[in-house]
């Protein structure tokens, strides 16, 4: 099969043939239809100092993805041939004490598909059973092939009560802004968000967003005041990994706020401890999605309106996967979907 490869441990990947995958009596295979380009999939082609440490070459990359079933082993009883699944990116190992306690997304020894496993950037991926998710009959293939970083942004937005409050999000790359989409269809008041580039503003408030700020020459606590805010944010969701607008949003938390922190910032961040304490601010790191709590809410959310198409800003057929890297790379893309289906 066709498979998107990091072959060489240098910068690109390459279209290759790869056997295809096994199936074992607790997986299933998906042909996939279409996939979508993730910041890791960047670091990866890229070939960064973090790709370097982490990825074996070679190595099937890729994680958002689409497909319907083609194959089960025989001891799976719940899953069809035919249906149209996506998959959790994270593969738990069912046996840890959170496991076992059903709480998978804190599971001790998680594999990461495209990352430690072979990836979904391919013409079929066996996954086990555990792994599937069934999308409701009718959802856009597009939007499908997004579950995996809208589940980030459903999993950090959702950590809180929304309905009514003020958030707060930094970083408007394709997680933020569709955390801004989320805080909205959930009842949020106000939803501010911030970033450093114009065009990622304009499609946050697109998607969601009630007011922008672009802090190279706006400050949030002037827009907050504009708009009748005096007291602060009730709701943070850090979604750009920078330290300064990590501290932006410590600065103009309310007293009592709660902070999820989805964006990933270097090691040595240092941050006002001092706010945190006086002003009893709550702290709560997120990875991945809930399994599969986080699945459903987003499911629902769709169900009920939410429109995530407008971010797809690129639809293209997976031979011009280059064209697909590069506007991801320059700064031109939101979510870039490829189609396999040709
Ligand atoms: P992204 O890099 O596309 O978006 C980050 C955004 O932050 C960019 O638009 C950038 O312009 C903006 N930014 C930079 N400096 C800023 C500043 N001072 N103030 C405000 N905004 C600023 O990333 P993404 O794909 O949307 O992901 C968001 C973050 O979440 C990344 O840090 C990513 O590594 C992380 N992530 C974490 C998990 C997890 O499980 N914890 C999963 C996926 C992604
Ligand atoms: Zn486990």
């Amino acid at each position: 099969m066709k498979a998107l490869v990091k072959a060489k441990s240098e910068v690109g990947l390459w279209m290759e043939d790869v056997p295809l995958p096994t199936v074992g009596i607790n997986d299933v295979l998906i042909k996939v239809k279409r996939t979508a380009i993730c910041g890791t999939d960047m670091h990866i082609y890229n070939w960064d100092e973090w790709a370097q440490k982490t990825i074996p070459v070679p190595m099937v990359v890729g994680h958002e993805f689409v497909g319907e079933i083609v194959e089960i082993g025989s001891n799976v009883n719940d899953f069809q041939i035919g249906q149209i699944v996506s998959g959790e990116g994270h593969v738990v190992c069912g046996r840890c004490r959170n496991c076992m306690a059903g709480r998978r997304h804190l599971c001790a020894n998680t594999s990461g598909i495209g990352v430690n496993r072979s990836g979904a950037f391919a013409e079929y991926i066996s996954l086990p059973m555990s792994n599937v998710w069934v999308h409701k009959e009718g959802t856009d293939l597009d939007v499908a092939s997004l579950f995996d970083p809208f589940g980030n942004a459903t999993h950090t937005a959702l950590q809180w009560d929304l309905l009514g409050e003020d958030i707060l999000i930094t970083g408007a790359g394709p997680i933020g802004i569709m955390a801004a989409a989320v805080c909205k269809h959930a009842g949020a008041r106000h939803v501010v968000i911030t970033d450093v580039v114009d065009n990622r503003l304009q499609l946050a408030q697109r998607m969601g967003a009630t007011h922008t700020v672009n802090v190279t020459r706006e400050k949030i606590e002037d827009v907050a005041k504009t708009i009748g805010m005096h007291e602060g944010f009730d709701v943070g969701l850090e979604m750009s990994g920078n330290p300064v607008a990590f501290n932006d949003m410590i600065n103009n938390m309310a007293h009592g706020g709660k902070i999820s922190i989805l964006g990933i910032p270097s090691s040595d961040t240092s941050i006002e401890w001092d706010k945190v304490i006086f002003n009893m601010l709550t702290l709560k790191g997120i990875y991945g999605r809930e399994m599969y709590e986080t699945w459903y809410k987003m499911s629902v959310m769709i169900d009920s309106g939410l429109d995530l198409n407008p971010i797809i800003t690129h639809r293209l057929p997976v031979d011009k996967f280059q064209e697909g890297f590069d506007a991801m790379n320059d700064g031109s893309a939101a979510k870039v979907v490829l189609n396999w289906e040709l």
